[in-house]
């Protein structure tokens, strides 16, 4: 065993804490991010606060996307979910395993992570939190600097390759502790937690299971259209995004693919509407009575244009705006 290590690295101030407290002991951590469509971190995006936070540590890091792979859990948790559609304990074991296999691509010896007992209701209870370890065969060889003391010693530990003194026993949710102990590591700029999983949002969640049952096919285009705009399930073949302000509607225009179609309301300031899918003569009145009704068109009978993407050939129609009792039945 040596005294390299790789840490799991969201760039938020718990796994900052349990870096620098590494460092200062002499430890070679290398950071490992995880990218998903699901992270809300900051506006920027997560990559962007862990580069940060890496570039800030004087860490090196490796970000991982591995969206695609992580659906199959989000779909079939074996360990169950939380309030949500979030597989926190399946999320946490997958998570393991690739820092695993990264740790011994790059000769490291254990894992690093910023867990703090009791501070998330799912994935870090005591129970939880040994059964990921082992699942994850990673039993032995993770340090968790904030709660060791919490916790018996890890093998880095007892092998004297980690000062088991200098670690700290912090537990549940409040954060004071922290910002204490970063102000004392010298660690002046961090993230608030504002910031999470989308999978943990019931309303999200709802999208996400509207995938999986009629988009089994789906692509990276669909997870991303996931969180844009108002969305509405036309038919069991037909999807429908609204944007809600401008930078929704150029976000809907950056993942459009070829045979979308795409509609704006003429003459008349409105969002923009993107459909996905099987699209006959009704759906495009259903869609275009949608569209109107979140426009700034105040009579009835207003020209609708759209277009099947790539093509620039306008057709239009006019409808009368949908009602509201349409709107929350197709609403997902
Ligand atoms: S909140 Fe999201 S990212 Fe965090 S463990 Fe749960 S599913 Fe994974």
């Amino acid at each position: 065993m040596n005294n390299k290590a790789v840490a799991l690295f969201s760039g938020g101030l718990d796994s900052m804490l349990a870096i620098k407290l590494m460092l200062e002991q002499g430890i070679k951590v290398h950071a490992l991010n995880f990218l998903t469509v699901f992270c809300t971190c900051t506006s920027k995006g997560c990559m962007h606060q862990a580069t940060k936070a890496a570039k800030d540590l004087g860490v090196p890091l490796k970000v991982m996307n591995i969206t695609m792979e992580y659906m199959d859990i989000i779909k079939n948790p074996k360990h169950g979910r939380g309030r949500a559609m979030n597989p926190c304990i399946d999320c946490r074991i997958f998570t393991f395993k690739k820092a695993k296999s990264f740790m011994e691509d790059i000769g490291a010896s254990f894992i690093i992570t910023g867990e703090v007992l009791g501070q998330r209701p799912m994935s870090q209870r005591r129970n939880a939190i040994e059964l990921i370890e082992r699942r994850s065969g990673l039993e032995g060889l993770v340090v968790r600097p904030l709660s060791a003391k919490l916790f018996e010693p890890s093998l880095p530990e007892k092998q004297g390759i980690v000062d088991r003194e200098k670690l700290v026993g912090i537990q549940g949710r409040q954060r004071e502790t922290q910002i204490k102990l970063a102000e004392e590591l010298g660690i002046n700029e961090y993230p608030c937690p504002a910031g999470g999983c989308l999978l943990t949002d019931v309303g999200f969640s709802r999208k996400v299971k509207d995938l999986f049952e009629y988009i089994p096919d789906y692509n990276i285009s669909d997870m991303h259209l996931l969180k844009i705009g108002r969305q509405f399930r036309i038919s069991d073949k037909l999807k429908l995004f609204v944007g809600r302000d401008k930078s929704e509607n150029e976000r809907l225009l950056s993942f459009t693919q070829a045979n979308d179609y795409i509609f704006d309301v003429v003459d008349i300031p409105s969002p923009i509407a993107l459909a996905r899918g099987r699209v006959g003569r009704e759906e495009i009145k259903t869609i275009s009575s949608i569209l109107l009704r979140y426009s700034d068109a105040k009579s009835n009978g207003v020209q609708v244009a759209y277009r099947i993407f790539p093509s620039d050939n306008m057709q239009s129609i006019k409808v009368e705006p949908a009602t509201e009792q349409t709107l929350s039945h197709l609403r997902i």
